[in-house]
């Protein structure tokens, strides 16, 4: 009997839902940056599942945390409080250089969530406007949808929650003229992230926060992606010098390394707006999550992981920019994004997966790389010897000519 049997990418297609269209490839087994996939081909993870895998694949301080609470309790309602629930809300009080009692945190399972908390944290100041920038992600869900910008994302499924203004990212003028005495909240991504890591000017989240104390409104920083030490800080607004404290955070992605596990986190007043009755959740907080997250944050303590990927951020950029078809690389640490001279990145990520390396392209013309934290040097190295080779394969001279007769014409 010869019936083929049907392919995994076919098994998918049958049984699941075609949100994301068809998968580049079925992956069986990771183990530090590096993944494989059910042919048994390797491949360096410059991805890193979307700057969640902090700790990379299969970490033994992950591994180890999360199985461990899962053999001693792995969940219990929220009518009950565990031990790495605390421990988590106080440690990333820490981070966030307030402590316990300078804010609180209420625990998600994603970043859309932890956004669903906020915004509705937001609305219990009385008001309701809030601003937002253009090339924004929030999420997903409802809330999260009404605050993102991407006219694509958004028009299937309006109305949506209203009075949300949209400014261009970065004008800290605009930022200005839009928010009033009616304004609830301004909320920003540090470095836009699904834009393609779009970093700010210098001094805009200073102009933001001065805005919203003007007004008497929350300055709201969503990190889910640009936190957690991606950036080489553990969150990227505090900077060393143009610093600022917000009244609302959100995190998400690498808190749990790949455990799903978000927060929303209230700063100062700010963390004593949502009162008994006004939002809740199953599975936020539990303590197999929570004890995922802290194990993340511990090894990026004790492996110095944020000065690694300052380190290796820096020679990334370095070495991408080198090349001429590069016309700009942005980020810090290791949220890297590029501009390429010709809207050829579905091709350049199809030919580094060709090469054994997973990217993405977050817009035609842009490449975003967000590795786990633990990459080494000899990733890198690797990367950057097949970056020319990959480039030209995907675009050669012939894309290069295209692109400079379509900036003439
Ligand atoms: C990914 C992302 C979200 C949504 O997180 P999910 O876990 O996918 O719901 C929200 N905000 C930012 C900045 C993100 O990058």
């Amino acid at each position: 009997m010869s019936t083929t049997e049907p392919t995994w990418g076919e098994r998918y297609a049958a049984s699941l839902m075609n949100t994301f269209g068809p998968p580049k490839l079925v992956l069986v087994r990771g183990e530090g940056a590096h993944v494989w996939d059910a042919d048994g081909q390797e491949y360096v993870d410059l991805l890193g599942g979307i700057a969640v895998n902090a700790l990379g694949h299969g970490h033994p301080a992950l591994v180890d945390a999360v199985t461990s609470q899962l053999q001693t309790l792995g969940h219990v309602s929220n009518f009950f409080t565990t031990v790495p629930q605390v421990e988590l809300a106080e440690k990333l009080l820490d981070l966030l250089g307030v402590g316990a009692g300078g804010g609180k945190v209420f625990f998600t399972n994603s970043g859309t969530e932890a956004n669903e908390a906020a915004f509705k944290l937001t609305r219990r100041t009385g008001r309701t406007h809030v601003v937002v920038a253009e090339g924004s992600f929030h999420g997903r869900t409802m809330g999260a949808l009404a605050l993102t910008s991407k006219e694509a994302y958004r028009a299937p499924f309006e109305p949506l929650p209203g009075d949300v203004t949209f400014v261009p990212y970065g004008d800290a003028d605009a930022l200005a003229a839009a928010v009033t005495d009616e304004t609830a909240a301004v909320l920003l991504e540090p470095v836009q992230g699904e834009a393609g890591v779009v970093v700010p000017p210098e001094g805009y989240l200073a102009a933001a926060r001065a805005v919203a104390d003007e007004h008497g409104a929350l300055l709201w920083l969503d990190e889910v992606q640009s936190g957690m030490g991606r950036t080489g800080r553990w969150f990227a607004h505090t900077q060393p010098e143009s610093g600022v404290t917000p009244d609302v955070v959100t995190v998400a992605k690498g808190l749990g390394g790949g455990f799903p596990i978000g927060a929303c986190i209230g700063i100062g007043a700010a963390g004593e707006l949502l009162q008994p009755g006004n939002h809740g959740t199953t599975f936020g907080g539990n303590p197999v999550a929570c004890a995922a997250a802290l194990a993340v944050v511990r090894t990026i303590e004790d492996e110095d992981l944020l000065e690694h990927a300052t380190v290796l951020g820096q020679k990334l950029r370095d070495g991408l920019a080198a090349d001429p078809r590069v016309t700009e690389v942005r980020g810090e640490g290791l949220l890297i994004g590029l501009d390429l001279s010709a809207g050829v990145s579905a091709e350049v990520v199809a030919a580094a997966q060709e090469a054994g390396f997973i990217i993405n392209n977050p817009t035609p013309h842009r490449i975003r790389l967000a590795p786990p934290l633990v990459l080494t040097e000899d990733d890198v190295n690797a990367f950057l010897a097949s970056w020319p080779g990959i480039l030209d394969s995907a675009m050669g001279e012939q894309a290069m000519g295209e692109q400079a007769m379509g900036e003439q014409a």
